[in-house]
């Protein structure tokens, strides 16, 4: 068996794992700290670091940040410490571990995930993963290539950034029914499908596992379907891709 680590940079809780890299599965348990606050580069750094350890792992690995990562570089981060702009995370956290570490942006870590080893295993042409959390994130695949750092939640629609309408984090704060938050997602989907003509969408996020209250409400031209790796998608995706470079 191959193996790979990852480690999930969230809102609320960091997470890693030993993963299978055939099955894309967890080979170890999973172990979460919560996100500490303020969200600084130097305790997030030491939390993925403490992660590492008490996972045992000795080797190279991957690590999402929900922001736009470029070649390492942390660009933005809407939903975290703004400190972490232009922070080299990769660099970060290869001193602080003495090992290669590969970052990069979580939605894209979910996508490479899906496709690979998920709903989107063996098909081709124009997915786009979305991802509705705290804020809504994307990941875009043509032909199983992945294009970086999309930020599509982040579309501005009637005048908002859409994410601030359509995330599963709106539907709790406003309290509303998957009914009413399907109208929301109705909005989002047909204007990102105007826009990519994409052949799958696919739902993941904590919520899409209760994909079955709001997907069936959506009309769209484009099939759109739940992820199936659940909570475990940006651990698996961050390791694939480490083992990768
Ligand atoms: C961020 C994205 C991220 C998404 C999901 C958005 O607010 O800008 O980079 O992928 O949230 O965490």
């Amino acid at each position: 068996m191959t193996r790979g680590f990852g480690v999930d940079i969230g809102g609320t809780g960091v997470k890693g794992a030993i993963v299978d890299l055939e099955t894309g599965t967890f080979a170890s348990d999973r172990v979460r700290i919560p996100t500490p606050h303020p969200a600084t580069v130097d305790a997030l750094v030491s939390t993925v670091k403490e992660i590492a350890d008490k996972a045992g792992w000795d080797g190279p690995f991957g690590c999402t940040f929900p922001g736009v990562v470029q070649r390492g570089v942390v660009h933005s981060a809407a939903n975290l410490d703004p400190s972490w702009i232009d922070v080299p995370l990769d660099e970060r956290l290869s001193e602080a571990t003495g090992q290669r570490v590969r970052a990069l942006n979580d939605a894209d870590a979910a996508g490479l995930a899906e496709v690979r080893y998920g709903a989107g295993r063996g098909r081709n042409g124009v997915i786009l993963v979305t991802t509705l959390g705290t804020g809504i994130g994307s990941a875009l695949f043509v032909d199983g290539a992945l294009v970086p750092n999309t930020e599509l939640g982040h579309l501005e629609l009637d005048g908002h950034d859409a994410e601030t309408q359509a995330a599963n984090s709106a539907r709790e704060r406003e309290g509303l029914s998957f009914k009413e938050w399907a109208v929301r997602l109705q909005r989002y989907y047909s204007h990102v499908e105007m826009l990519f003509s994409p052949d799958l969408f696919i739902v993941g996020g904590g919520v899409s596992k209760k994909a079955a209250k709001f997907l069936p409400e959506l009309d769209l031209k484009t099939p759109i379907i739940p992820a199936e790796l659940l909570n475990t998608s940006g651990i698996v995706g961050a390791a694939a891709e480490a083992a990768k470079a």
